[in-house]
């Protein structure tokens, strides 16, 4: 009787083993972990859980290159508030001008697939910067729309808005302003405010308006940073995350 237990437990082993589902794809890895809701990724790239390397893809259209100070302010950014031991990397490419006047976010999300090569893999997590040559289409009237982030590993900047606001008198500087609006939607990212990574203590701009924002104005994550309302109160620096913002990520795996 004994014996036959032993044996009917060994068979039921194999059969269960058997029965076994095939080898799932891994879900965090590839085209298909590029396609959720924005703050959706904040705690793979903040943290080191999973992935402990970071590249940033930089795809810009020509003529709208990046200044080297906004690419290693997005580096120092990283550095400061994510986890990633194996380093951040960025990769930068010149993509053909689209040359329309405006763009809508279903153009922007079909301009990533067709240009985004780097998809998170292995250990590395990927984030991807598409810089185009017009202006988004859904401007407000009272102020304009300098960049934004539309999915959980995916961001643009409107490079018209950036070249036509800057360098002139009592304007910012272009570097300035680039990095701003670039930190502020890698902020969004990361899962701020409210929208992936949850609030340690509640600062969430109350204005239904301005969901996903900071309620402190000095902050990086202040609603009017990513619009033409940045202009009136820029000053000579990038803003930085105030305490609020910093203390969400990380209690969300960050540094
Ligand atoms: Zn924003
Ligand atoms: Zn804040």
């Amino acid at each position: 009787m004994r014996l036959f237990r032993i044996t009917g437990i060994f068979f039921l082993i194999i059969l269960l083993h058997g029965c076994e589902e095939p080898v799932r794809e891994d879900p965090f890895v590839g085209l298909g972990a590029a396609r959720w809701d924005v703050g959706k990724s904040a705690n793979f790239i903040l943290s080191d859980d999973r992935f402990t390397a970071l590249e940033l893809e930089i795809a810009y259209m020509e003529g709208f290159r990046p200044t080297n100070f906004m690419m290693s302010e997005m580096t120092n950014f990283l550095g400061e508030v994510a986890l990633k031991p194996a380093g951040v990397r960025i990769v930068e490419k010149e993509i053909p001008a689209g040359g329309e006047e405006f763009y809508t976010t279903s153009a922007i999300a079909e301009l990533e697939d067709q240009y985004r090569e780097s998809y998170n893999e292995g250990d590395t997590v990927s984030v991807f910067l598409l810089v185009v040559d017009g202006y988004f289409m859904q401007n407000e009237e009272e102020y304009f729309t300098i960049g934004a982030a539309y999915r959980n590993t995916s961001m643009v900047l409107f490079g018209k808005r950036i070249a036509e606001n800057t360098g002139g008198f009592r304007r910012p500087g272009r570097g300035n302003l680039e990095a701003t609006v670039a930190l502020h939607e890698l902020g969004h990212l990361l899962g701020l405010v409210n929208i992936g990574t949850d609030m340690v203590v509640p600062h969430e701009d109350p204005d239904e308006d301005h969901k996903y924002h900071c309620d402190n104005e000095d902050c990086l994550m202040y609603w009017a940073v990513e619009t033409s309302n940045i202009l009136n109160f820029m000053q000579n620096d990038v803003p930085e995350l105030d305490d609020n913002c910093r203390n969400d990520l990380r209690a969300n795996g960050g540094r």
